[in-house]
């Protein structure tokens, strides 16, 4: 079989450590018989054998490289493999059960993967990922770090996020030029956040959008209730909030316009 020559416009990195690729598959941890679970980017797949063998037709693949797709369907021809763009495709119209997402991401589109989970949070019951190793830290990264952003709030909010290891990239082929590490999220059992998740959302993207303004400029635009401006909160950077001042500082805000309106 033709082997797949790998594309740097779709990230292609393949892993080439089948000891670093157990690694990655015994780390997914709490897959329950209801779940299926989801590999983002297969490429050659060096976790799908892995994963077949361990979760048989549980397992869905989602992959946009043509070459990739054909090279799967030979090698694994009873898998299930979309082929198309992970960032379009309707997660609801493919699964209506709940997912383990795992998968060695295209570095290049990380965070809107994220994104896109978070968007199907209620779903997503677990991720394990291989990332560029400084976006896998900013995501594990609590407040007063430097690293710490939109991403590591708002994934928090909802998962147990564990840093498990850092990859060399000397493991890969062609070798990226950075280091990447492996992530576990695992989603709290609480089902929500006690407060308007959307605005919670919002705040947080807003407030890290200036993230050297304090809060209470940062937000200006958010025409905040005028009795929150007592809250000394608001007097902190975005930084220096941890995810539970967030879901207070949405909560605050949420009471306040409610009061107002009355
Ligand atoms: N899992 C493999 C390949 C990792 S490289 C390994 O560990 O060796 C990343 C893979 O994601 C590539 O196969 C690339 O074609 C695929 N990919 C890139 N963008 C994608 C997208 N938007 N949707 C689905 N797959 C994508």
């Amino acid at each position: 079989m033709k082997k797949v020559t790998a594309k740097k416009s779709l990230g292609q990195h393949f892993l080439t450590d089948k000891n670093i690729a157990e690694k990655i598959v015994n780390s997914l941890s709490d897959v329950s018989p209801s779940c299926s679970i989801l590999e983002i980017g297969p490429g050659m797949g060096i976790l799908t054998g892995i994963l077949i063998e361990k979760y048989g037709n549980s397992l869905y693949v989602v992959e946009i490289d043509a070459e990739s797709v054909r090279y799967l369907s030979e090698l694994y021809p009873s898998l299930s493999i979309i082929h198309g763009d992970f960032l379009k495709m309707d997660i609801t119209k493919h699964f209506s059960q709940p997912l383990a997402v795992i998968g060695n991401f295209p570095y290049n589109i990380s965070s809107q993967i994220f994104f896109k989970l978070l968007n199907h949070r209620e779903q997503v019951r677990e991720i394990v990922c291989m990332l560029q190793k400084e976006v896998a830290e900013r995501i594990a990264s609590v407040h007063n770090c430097k690293s710490y952003g939109i991403l590591s709030v708002l994934l928090q909010a909802f998962y147990k996020v564990e840093y498990l290891f850092t990859v060399h990239e000397h493991v890969f082929s062609p070798a990226p030029k950075v280091k990447s590490g492996v992530i576990r999220l695992t989603r709290n059992p609480n089902g929500n956040l006690g407060c308007n998740e959307k605005l919670f959302f919002t705040v947080v993207k807003t407030a890290f959008n200036q993230r050297r303004k304090t809060l209470r400029n940062a937000l200006k635009n958010l025409s905040l209730p005028a009795r929150i401006a007592n809250e000394t909160i608001l007097n902190k950077r975005a930084e220096q909030l941890s995810v539970s001042d967030f879901i207070y500082l949405t909560h605050t805000i949420e009471n306040l316009t409610q009061q107002q309106s009355y």
